[in-house]
């Protein structure tokens, strides 16, 4: 890996000790997605309560920049309240592991880093639409989560 400048030292890190790693049982919310071009597949789970996200982790096995990026986004959503996540924009995440370059240099890379936040905006959608019942509430998370890459 070395001489490839997207691994960064932060990168390789958070590979080897990953944050937030392990599984929640019965979850609020539970999402796994995959990327069968680099083989990443991660679960993530989600426990929300008075509208704010509790805990988070995840599990499964993916690359350097997908371990990299779920860890990151475990960090930074814990705590946080739903309006505020609904809302997280990917460039935040890719500017924490200095990431940004990917959008447009590597269009199979970007797939690993905004994996988990596909995964999350897909999660909390479901848990407004069918937990919730709150479509509106649900807004477009779908249409984001599908456009993301
Ligand atoms: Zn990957």
């Amino acid at each position: 890996m070395s001489g490839d400048p997207i691994y960064t030292e932060m990168i390789i890190e958070y590979s080897r000790n990953p944050s937030n790693f392990g599984k929640i049982e019965n979850p609020q919310i539970h999402r796994h997605d995959s990327n069968p071009l680099c083989g990443d597949s991660i679960d993530l789970y989600v426990n929300i309560d008075d509208s704010k996200i509790t805990e988070v982790k995840f599990d499964g096995k993916g690359c350097a920049i997908c371990m990299a990026c779920t860890s990151v986004l475990t960090e930074m959503i814990q705590g946080k309240n739903l309006d505020d996540v609904k809302n997280f924009q990917k460039d935040e995440l890719l500017a924490e592991l200095g990431l940004e370059h990917l959008i447009k240099t590597s269009p199979v890379r970007i797939k690993c880093a905004l994996l988990s936040l596909k995964a999350l905006k897909y999660g909390i959608y479901s848990y407004f639409a069918e937990k919730m019942n709150d479509v509106e509430a649900a807004g477009n998370l779908k249409e984001e989560a599908a456009s993301l890459y």
